[in-house]
């Protein structure tokens, strides 16, 4: 035992106490909405350890692709939160990744230590796991992490929860793009960071040419068809990095982080090409209208969608199916 005094061995009803009420006080804090989930986490780590004979309490993480990364700790030889970790075989974190308990017993290849670990369920699947290790774990360990463990499962669905609304409230059903609150959230953050590290940004504001006459003649589900192709096609024409949302009826912004004036244009010839070259079924060919702008012009990020939508007005006056590029004193459709 490195944390805890001795008197804890001898007190295990004290250490019951003091388990069940960090518990509760925790599981209050959680279900009440507060503290932040990382924080919750961390909480509940804390209170593992302090709730057993342990020295150190580990949330293992399973992430995409299966990546274990430590999401908090406690103990002296606490682990940095992010820290990626591998599964010993045979050992506790394994066994509970399989979703399995792992009573205490000693770590493989270290005799001197030992460790016990529960599963942590979210949505059906192992999706973490709460480890403990000590020179000598009591037989019930495995027992005491369980209320621990879905203490855990709690926070971590909320956080899941959280994110799936979160994802459903900045799409576009239509088009499944970002919507205008997404793009809102993402050009804010975008020209932040180019600000901050003097990169270029650019935006292209698009809009379908004419479209009121797809919906007159075809009626409106054809044209929310033919404007799901058009989010189709220019969400293939983004790269990485970039993001393009549906911001109106029949318009789009393309955040086109780290690129100039000049790669905007190239892009949005690209976003052109691709709306116009194929035919949109028995509607036939759309065309859209882009208006571009970029930041080391702008004073502002709303000086920069202004001068991009001035731009796109530019493209519409000068006969649509074309592309303006704002140039600070004048705009220049191409
Ligand atoms: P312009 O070339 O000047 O852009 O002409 P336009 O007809 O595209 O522009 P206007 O702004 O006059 O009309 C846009 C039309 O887009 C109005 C509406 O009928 C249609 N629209 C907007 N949102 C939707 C939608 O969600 N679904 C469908 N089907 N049509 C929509
Ligand atoms: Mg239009
Ligand atoms: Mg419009």
């Amino acid at each position: 035992m490195t944390t805890h005094g001795s008197a804890r061995h001898d007190a295990p009803h004290a250490r019951e106490t003091l388990l069940e009420r960090d518990a509760l006080r925790i599981a209050i804090g959680v279900l009440a909405g507060s503290p932040p989930p990382d924080e919750a986490i961390a909480r509940v780590a804390a209170a593992a350890l302090a709730g057993t004979d342990a020295d150190l309490a580990v949330v293992v993480e399973r992430g995409a692709e299966g990546i274990l990364q430590v999401r908090a700790s406690a103990g002296q030889e606490a682990i940095m939160p992010g820290t990626r970790v591998a599964a010993l075989p045979g050992g506790a974190l394994e066994r509970a990744l399989e979703g399995r308990m792992a009573p205490a017993a000693p770590v493989p290849g270290q005799p001197e230590l030992t460790e016990a670990a529960v599963p942590i369920l979210v949505d059906g699947r192992t999706a973490a796991a709460l480890v403990v290790s000590g020179p000598r774990l009591a037989d019930g360990t495995a027992d005491r992490l369980r209320a621990f463990g879905q203490l855990l499962a709690v926070v971590l669905i909320r956080v899941e929860d959280r994110r799936r609304l979160s994802a459903l409230a900045s799409t576009d059903p239509l088009t499944g793009l970002g919507n205008r609150r997404h793009f809102d959230e993402r050009f804010h953050v975008a020209v932040e960071q180019a600000q901050r590290h003097h990169q270029p940004l650019s935006l292209a504001l698009l809009d379908v040419d004419h479209f009121k006459r797809i919906n007159d003649q075809y009626g409106h589900q054809r044209g929310d068809d033919a404007l799901a192709e058009v989010g189709r096609r220019l969400a293939a024409t983004c790269r990485v990095g970039e993001s393009v949302a549906r911001i109106g009826g029949e318009e789009f912004a393309w955040i086109l982080p780290l690129t100039s004036g000049e790669g905007a244009e190239a892009a949005a010839r690209r976003a052109r090409i691709a709306v116009r070259e194929a035919p949109f079924g028995h509607l036939g060919r759309l065309t859209i209208s882009i208006g571009i702008s970029e930041l080391s012009l702008a004073s502002d990020a709303a000086d920069l969608v202004q001068r991009a939508d001035r731009a796109l007005y530019r493209a519409k006056a000068a006969g649509r199916d074309r592309i303006a590029r704002d140039f600070g004193e004048e705009v220049v459709p191409r």
